[in-house]
């Protein structure tokens, strides 16, 4: 229980043998199928932390977001889980463990850690964009192809 910093070196043996055997898209699809455990990369502001008056004074004013304790531990009953954020990582580490005591690890900003996050026993809090399976947002606009996603981004007659 508690934190740490993240000093880990990281490896994911299935993924490192696939790319080490050139595997095709398909065989990496097929390996990774919805059953196997997936990487959750969850944004902190919004969707943890309710954010009610934006970034405010910098600090973490505001509860939990109704279900995110309970929702952070539902995932990380069958994924690994990580909380992206440009906030600073240990305040981020302090909160979270506060209001769930969460088992945690964050990396220090600037410093790199791991490549990859597939651990389920703690949450990794980072500034990175770590690859993910799926990111959970509340800024997101999901891409699909540039027409689409100017077309959502651009004011009308654009
Ligand atoms: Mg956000």
């Amino acid at each position: 229980m508690g934190f740490g910093s993240a000093g880990l070196t990281f490896f994911d043996p299935v993924a490192r043998a696939l790319i080490e055997a050139d595997a095709s898209a398909e065989i990496k699809e097929r390996t990774h199928t919805k059953e196997a455990p997936m990487t959750i990369a969850v944004d902190f502001d919004g969707v943890i932390h309710a954010y009610s008056r934006g970034w405010h004074d910098g600090s973490i004013y505001d509860p939990p977001l109704p279900g995110a304790l309970e929702g952070l531990r539902a995932l990380m009953q069958h994924d690994a889980v990580f909380v992206f954020t440009s906030r600073n990582t240990e305040q981020v580490a302090n909160w979270l463990f506060e209001q769930g005591e969460f088992n945690i690890t964050w990396e220090p900003p600037g410093e790199t850690n791991c490549e990859f996050w597939n651990d389920r026993d703690r949450i990794l809090i980072t500034n990175r964009k770590l690859p993910a399976t799926a990111y959970l947002d509340d800024r997101a606009v999901r891409f699909a192809n540039w027409d689409q996603a100017l077309a959502d981004l651009l004011p009308a007659g654009n």
